[in-house]
């Protein structure tokens, strides 16, 4: 499997706050990799160096040859790295089929606005965007709410549609955050299915989670934060078995 994600000593402090402190890491092509550590460990703000939300202090973030290291979101979008976020980011008053079409335009152009700007002289891509959008609804479990809007969405179907968003620019790689926070079991398991189909059809993805139980039985392999720092990396039964994450993270497991 080849690398598609370099991280290399990445630091990022707040003030006196060490939220990242020298991470390195390496995602391979095709796999589920999972980012765990307990509250605070650093797991959103590695989420945030990577894709251009916060600039790291230093080090390199390099995706198949690009580097990524300071570059802005939408740069890094477009490179290929999508995400979701912890705190549900959607636009509340479109339907979840508009959103996904912003999502699809963020591909091509430079976003929300030349999304809403688009006009007649390009309706039939508009159609195509349509259909792809739908389609994608459909993918991720909430096809029959197309025209509903993001706001009067169950919690889990915001879920579910911040990630029909994110895929709808077409990444090599999705970074989801806690993507099961609020799910009821039915819709994990539609969410643990609908990851696994996604590596099938060769996406790779990184994964904050929370619940260990799905985060062990889906990823390949996970790196564990605690305070900042890579306390350990590999396989779920290399990590399960660690004696510096037992005591960081799993004891209470
Ligand atoms: P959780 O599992 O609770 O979501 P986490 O592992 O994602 O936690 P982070 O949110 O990355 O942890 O926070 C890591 C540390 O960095 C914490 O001490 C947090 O308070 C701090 N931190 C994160 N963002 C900022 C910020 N913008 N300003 C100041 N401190 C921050």
């Amino acid at each position: 499997m080849s690398d598609l994600l370099r991280v290399a000593n990445v630091s990022k402090h707040f003030g006196g706050i060490k939220a990242l402190t020298d991470v390195s890491f390496t995602v391979r092509k095709g796999e589920i990799f999972g980012v765990i550590g307990p509250n605070g460990a650093g797991k959103t703000t590695l989420f945030n160096a990577l894709t251009g939300l916060y600039q790291p202090d230093t080090g390199a973030i390099d995706l198949v040859g690009t580097s990524l290291y300071r570059r802005k979101p939408h740069e890094i979008l477009k490179a290929g790295f999508a995400r979701t976020f912890q705190n549900i980011r959607l636009f509340h008053n479109m339907t979840a089929l508009e959103n996904v079409m912003v999502g699809r335009h963020t591909r091509t152009t430079s976003g929300v606005l030349a999304a809403l700007l688009h006009t007649a002289h390009n309706r039939k891509e508009e159609r195509d965007c349509m259909a792809y959008a739908q389609q994608l609804l459909t993918r991720v479990g909430i096809g029959k709410h197309t025209h509903t809007l993001a706001k009067n969405l169950s919690y889990g179907d915001q879920r579910r549609l911040e990630i029909a968003r994110a895929l709808a620019s077409e990444p090599k790689l999705l970074a989801l955050d806690e993507p099961a926070a609020g799910m009821n079991p039915n819709e994990k398991n539609a969410l643990r299915d609908l990851m696994v189909s996604l590596r099938e059809e060769g996406l790779t993805l990184m994964l904050i989670e929370h619940d260990v139980k799905l985060v062990m039985g889906i990823c390949d392999r996970l790196v564990v934060l605690d305070y900042g720092q890579k306390i350990a990396e590999g396989t779920p039964d290399v990590v399960r078995h660690d004696p510096k994450v037992i005591a960081a993270y799993l004891g209470g497991e």
